[in-house]
């Protein structure tokens, strides 16, 4: 059977620590790898060498980083659909999904290939009589990336571009369910002509997760997972000295408006609700049909779904995938038991349209009438079930989406530009859409939730991510000039 090992020092290198998990398939849901689990052994190998790498990578020119990144961004470029396939035949989302994947991951190393212009700091002459000031952005060292499974390309490439083009080495532990994309990319660094340590991957689970957190030469860690993870690697992270940014789950809103195109919405719920069969933190999860706008919503929805191809991630034709594992299917289906609904109504039942066979297959089910309170809209599902609340106006929509704990995503439909525009200001939202159901941001803005959606203060990817990855230090600076020296013992001074 295949075994994905660690990739340390510019190659690949087995586990030593006995530890082991399995990798699925997903759609035909069978075990079609091993992945060695890194024990703190592991861990300190990656370490020791992405610290001897960095003074000599710290030290590279930014115009040779620059040249490394537009050559990374070609190889990956010219590999997408290698890995998309490696992505689908692990994770389970469709191909076409998977490419989307790839291509806005991409959009971060092609951000990070401007460093040399986002490396630039602050000069200002004269700040008092032949003194100059000047801040400059200095990388951290090694830094460390935590990141989920149900996007593993595109979070990497969110944390790597920046740290590695902001002359930081970076050390990846990528979800041990779907651990091969990362081999492929580590590959592609190389390639590109990355020296050997500055980009190492360490398979693993929560054992290396928590060798990471107290691992004393990591400046910092970037975290993209679930809420109850991201606390303790928030809290463990910065108990040990670390900066971390860590992002979590998500419960996303689409607030529909009485104005609202209903086709239009409806559209946009099904394809936010079931792409990815909603593994996605953007993914909508309840539809909120404001005044009376419900029924046209719920019936609107109800006929699009039965054209929803469900299948196997690698059929052209599918466009929902299984569920990633076993496990989280049957987590999805308890959401649809009597006590999780809590009176709620099935009106698509996705367990009798999954696909036979032995797949992690759910199809995409709808739910109408759910109410806050109930364990089907309190908790992230992470599946392709859909709620939908009623509610009567839009200052219960907003009070609806303030009042949940999570803060990632939400979006607004209506033909009504002030409603909009009132809503943006209102929702205590992350990532807000007009019309848009994903609102990811594009490379060179930065993505990020709110409250529980986000431990840490700094956003993910663009300029947060820059100034995430860097720190400033700011430079007082005199040059002798003979023909001004005095000794002066007063206080100095800047008048
Ligand atoms: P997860 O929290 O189970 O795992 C994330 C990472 O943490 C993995 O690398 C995993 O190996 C590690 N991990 C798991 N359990 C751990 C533990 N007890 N101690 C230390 N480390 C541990 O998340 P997941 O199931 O891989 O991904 C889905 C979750 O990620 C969802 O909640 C989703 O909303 C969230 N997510 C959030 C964003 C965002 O940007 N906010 C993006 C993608 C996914």
């Amino acid at each position: 059977m295949k075994r994905i090992s660690h990739w340390i020092d510019g190659r690949v290198v087995p586990g030593t620590s006995g530890r082991e998990g399995p990798v699925f398939n997903p759609a035909l849901g069978e075990q079609t790898a091993v992945v060695d689990l890194a024990s703190a052994v592991e861990v300190d190998a990656a370490m020791a060498g992405a610290t001897a790498a960095f003074p000599g990578w710290r030290a590279t020119s930014l115009a040779k980083r620059a040249e490394i990144l537009f050559n990374l961004y070609g190889l990956i470029d010219g590999n997408r659909k290698e890995i998309a396939a490696l992505i689908t035949a692990e994770h389970g989302k469709v191909l076409s999904d998977a490419a989307g994947e790839v291509a806005r991951g991409l959009e971060n190393v092609e951000f990070a290939c401007g460093v040399p212009h986002l490396l630039k700091g602050g000069y200002s002459e004269q700040a008092a009589t032949a003194v100059d000031v000047y801040s400059i952005l200095q990388p951290l060292g090694v830094v460390a990336g935590i990141t989920p499974f149900n996007f593993p390309a595109m979070v990497p490439m969110w944390m790597f571009s920046s740290a590695i083009a902001c002359g930081n080495t970076f050390v990846l532990k990528p979800s041990e369910k779907d651990p091969s994309p990362s081999l492929l990319l580590a590959d592609l660094w190389k390639q590109a002509g990355l020296p050997d340590g500055v980009f190492s991957v360490v398979q693993g689970d929560k054992e290396a997760v928590d060798r990471i957190l107290v691992h004393p030469d990591i400046a910092a860690v970037s975290f993209v997972g679930s809420t109850p993870i991201a606390r303790h690697v928030y809290e463990t992270g910065t108990r040990h000295g670390k900066r971390v940014q860590a992002l979590g789950g998500a419960k996303n809103h689409m607030v529909v408006l009485p104005d609202a195109d209903i086709d239009m919405a409806a559209d946009a719920a099904v394809s936010a609700g079931y792409g990815s069969a909603g593994e996605r933190c953007m993914a909508i999860s309840v539809a909120v049909a404001v005044g009376g706008v419900g029924d046209r919503l719920v019936d609107a929805i109800t006929a699009r779904i039965p054209h929803v191809k469900v299948g196997a991630g690698d059929d052209p034709s599918s466009e929902m995938g299984p569920l990633v594992t076993s496990q989280h299917r049957d987590k999805v289906l308890s959401y649809l038991d009597d006590d999780s609904l809590g009176g709620a109504r099935i009106v698509i039942d996705g367990r009798e349209t999954a696909p036979e066979g032995d797949g992690f297959f759910l199809g995409a089910t709808l739910v109408d009438d759910v109410r806050p309170g109930t364990r089907v809209y309190d908790e992230e599902i992470f599946g392709p079930v859909l709620s939908v609340v009623r509610v009567d106006s839009y200052d219960d929509a907003i009070r609806l989406v303030n009042d949940n704990p999570y803060g990632n995503g939400v979006a607004i439909f209506t033909r009504d530009g002030g409603a909009a525009r009132r809503f943006q200001y209102d929702a205590q939202v992350g990532m807000v859409g007009v019309n848009v159901p994903i609102p990811v941001p594009v490379a060179y803005y930065s993505f990020g939730g709110w409250k529980a959606s986000l431990f840490g203060d700094t956003h993910m990817y663009g300029p947060e991510g820059i100034h995430f990855y860097t720190r400033t230090k700011v430079v007082t600076s005199r040059w002798p000039d003979p023909s001004m020296s005095t000794v002066d013992l007063g206080f100095p001074q800047n008048r």
